[in-house]
């Protein structure tokens, strides 16, 4: 295979956390990479990224249409094509919603769900044109379980998972798989600072899990590179949820 031939693969939040571990997923399944962020990566991250080959990064704010737009066209012009997609760019606020202000629902809502709509809409007829495409939405358990003080952080990812189901169809005479995946909890600086602010306590969280322990970047990571191969070709719409059995544990 020329070099020309291999996929290619956009990731949105991809500079650290579930990102990054994603990136070096696909690289190790023969995807050229372009990683957009609103950060740059920290410097011992950027040492790594650059050791690997065809790598390209960028800045972007998934709530502005201009910087997606822009951030599609420029990894399509790099690299001549466009195979994969992997929205994963997020955040999380947590706050009761008796106090919650409307800047903070708007803003969480805008960057999980108007963000994965932006970076899919800019993406689709690239995508199309490689005839094989697949998106990878990243959801979480809380689009299927009530946890408080988390409404908007919900809410944005089950529309994010209705979302995935609509463009499933609607996409799939355009040769587009689209997929989500639903982490439990992961140990990443976005649940390292919820503990550390005290909005989360770590042996609460571990006593819901059956497998007893956070999972992995490099868990979640793998789900992701598995729905974008194609040993995952006849599926499409789903919902993976790497969670280490919390959503489905009866033990209470
Ligand atoms: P993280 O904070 O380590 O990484 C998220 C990345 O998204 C960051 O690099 C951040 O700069 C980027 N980002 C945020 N807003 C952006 C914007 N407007 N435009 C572009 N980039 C933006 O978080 P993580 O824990 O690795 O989470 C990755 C994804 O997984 C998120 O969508 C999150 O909701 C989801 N998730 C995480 C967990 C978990 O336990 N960590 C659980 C379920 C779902």
């Amino acid at each position: 295979m020329t070099d020309r031939d291999r996929p290619v693969a956009l990731i949105t939040g991809g500079v650290r956390g579930i990102g990054l571990a994603t990136v070096f997923n696909l690289i190790g399944r023969g995807f050229r990479v372009v990683v957009a962020d609103l950060d740059a990566p920290d410097e011992t991250d950027l040492a790594r990224l650059a050791r690997r080959s065809d790598l390209t990064n960028l800045i972007v704010d998934v709530t502005d249409s201009a910087s997606v737009d822009a951030m599609v066209a420029r990894a399509v012009d790099t690299h001549g094509r466009l195979d994969g997609l992997v929205n994963c760019a997020g955040y999380n606020r947590h706050q009761p919603v008796a106090e919650l202000e409307d800047a903070t629902w708007q803003r969480l809502i805008d960057v999980h769900l108007g963000g994965a709509l932006r970076c899919c809409r800019s993406a689709h007829a690239a995508l199309k044109r490689g005839g094989q495409g697949a998106v990878v939405n990243f959801s979480s358990i809380a689009a299927h379980i009530g946890r408080p003080r988390r409404a908007p952080y919900s809410a944005a990812k089950a529309g994010l998972e209705a979302l995935t189901r609509t463009l499933a169809v609607e996409w799939a005479g355009d040769g587009i798989r689209v997929n989500a995946v639903a982490p439990g909890i992961i140990w990443t600086r976005m649940v390292e600072d919820n503990i550390k602010r005290g909005t989360a306590n770590r042996d609460s969280l571990i006593a819901g899990i059956p497998l007893a322990r956070f999972g992995t970047a490099e868990e979640v990571a793998s789900a992701v590179g598995f729905l974008m191969s194609r040993e995952a070709g006849y599926i499409t719409g789903q919902t993976l949820v790497v969670d280490g059995g919390a959503t489905v544990n009866g033990n209470w």
